[in-house]
């Protein structure tokens, strides 16, 4: 869908996006008050939970937690807020705010432990961000910068897919240009990535890591000329640079290689986040907000070289589903079922290989996900139409790049070198821009570690 926005009235906007470990205490969060100040074009500000709030969240948001563990999640988000509030100045009423929202807070969670709701989880999500940005607000004004806390509910429309909630472009490009973009002129605006309200003004969420995506679709809603991603590592490395000390930051990306990495789990940035930089040609600036003077990554349309091996990517906790039936030889419609029983379950499928009678396909079920997985339910729907077998334990590797396939010598390059490990399944050919595999949980890293060593290397 395109996003009809009035490209005259927005001049020169950057919207900037911190993650959790940017805004994990005071002295992170002072880090990201000077980026802002140190440019001037940084006028937009989404900011995550601070790093460990969602997570405890997520627990929270869970059916029975126990009245006591509640309380101990409760207060240990608060310890990480306070700790932060009691450096600066406006303390006394900043703590007013965020011991209301934790009040706030505990309501949600005691309803969650009677009454479940999915609607519910999306609203106890949502206090991380509410509470990081209200703090960022504060600490922007601390070192003069006129930052000013901002809904992004307002703004941030979805369908109410609790969880995995889908953004309404036109909304959102409407009401960015109407609420968003007149207070631009004058403050700096802090607001929340991840969270966003359906159509009744519940709280919804995008997903997990989905403050990278929000930031990129307000850039997209406001025309902003840059999108920069500050994170805690300087730039897109050609590997995740925690499996391997090798891996090295790369200067400039295509949008579509940034993509295949996002889409094949390398977590630097959510998958979704480079459709809406895309669709309206935003640059993407990624850099480690501890570092900001050390560079970082500009991923954009046109770049100066397009290597055959640019980077590997690393998803885990992947589960494979092979289903099989007799039926499908020479007949049509069977994967016609599976799919719909699928879709029923709102459940995506990543690679996908098939033979005579069986299909195989892989499946993201990353353990804490809001999102909907594999469950039991599930499989039982499927028996009724075929023999399932379900494999959990494994882990997908891409190996992302340039003209994969119009490569000689790309599969022997990459499987001579691993094929002492067991793998699993190989997609190969629908995209000039990967190969990818899957291999047992446990040989993921190694995997990675000589298959970098191999095509970075040498
Ligand atoms: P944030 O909280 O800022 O959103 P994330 O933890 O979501 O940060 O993403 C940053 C992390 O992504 C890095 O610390 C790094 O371990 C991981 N990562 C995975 N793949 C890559 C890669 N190819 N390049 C850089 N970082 C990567
Ligand atoms: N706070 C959310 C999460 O941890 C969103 C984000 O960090 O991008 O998933
Ligand atoms: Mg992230």
């Amino acid at each position: 869908m395109s996003v009809v926005v009035s490209k005259a009235r927005t001049g020169e906007i950057t919207v900037a996006k911190f993650g959790g470990t940017s805004v994990a205490d005071y002295q992170a969060m002072m880090r990201c008050a000077h980026i802002i100040k140190n440019d001037a074009c940084n006028r937009v500000v989404v900011v995550s939970a601070s790093a460990g709030v969602t997570n405890k969240l997520v627990r929270l948001s869970q059916e029975n937690v126990a009245e006591t563990e509640r309380e101990e999640i409760i207060s240990a988000i608060g310890n990480i807020q306070f700790a932060i509030t009691q450096h600066l100045t406006c303390q006394a009423n900043l703590d007013l705010e965020i011991a209301e929202l934790l009040k706030a807070l505990t309501i949600c969670a005691e309803k969650q432990a009677t009454a479940f709701s999915l609607q519910n989880s999306d609203q106890i999500l949502s206090f991380g961000e509410q509470l990081s940005s209200r703090i960022f607000a504060q600490v922007l004004q601390t070192v003069g910068v006129n930052g000013h806390y901002f809904d992004v509910r307002q703004v941030m429309k979805t369908d109410d897919l609790y969880g995995k909630a889908q953004v309404d472009l036109t909304q959102l490009a409407s009401n960015a240009q109407a609420l968003l973009l007149p207070q631009l002129a004058d403050q700096i605006i802090v607001t929340q990535g991840f969270i966003g309200s359906d159509q009744q003004g519940n709280t919804t969420t995008l997903g997990r890591g989905g403050s990278d995506y929000s930031a990129a679709l307000l850039a997209e809603a406001l025309q902003a000329s840059n999108l920069s991603i500050w994170t805690d590592v300087v730039g897109i490395f050609t590997t995740d640079p925690r499996i391997t000390e090798q891996a090295r930051s790369i200067n400039e990306i295509s949008f579509g290689e940034a993509a295949e990495m996002a889409t094949f789990g390398a977590k630097i940035l959510h998958p979704a986040t480079l459709i809406p930089a895309m669709r309206q040609d935003i640059p993407v600036f990624v850099g480690s907000s501890k570092e900001p003077e050390a560079g970082g990554t500009r991923i954009q349309r046109h770049v100066e070289s397009s290597p055959t091996y640019r980077s590997i990517a690393l998803r885990r906790e992947q589960t494979l589903v092979t289903v099989k039936s007799p039926q499908m030889l020479h007949a049509s419609g069977f994967l016609a079922k599976v799919f719909t029983v699928l879709a029923k379950h709102q459940l995506s499928v990543d690679l996908i290989t098939t033979s005579e009678i069986s299909v195989a396909l892989t499946f993201d079920n990353p353990h804490g996900s809001t999102q909907a997985l594999l469950t039991q339910a599930v499989v039982e729907e499927l028996e009724q139409l075929c023999e399932v077998s379900v494999e959990h334990g494994l882990s997908l590797i891409a190996v992302i790049g340039n003209k994969i396939h119009g490569t000689k010598g790309v599969g022997s390059s990459i499987f001579d070198k691993v094929n002492d490990f067991n793998i699993r399944m190989i997609c190969h050919g629908a995209s000039n821009h990967n190969l990818c595999f899957l291999v047992p949980e446990a040989d993921a890293n190694q995997v990675v570690e000589r298959l970098h060593e191999t095509l970075f290397m040498q």
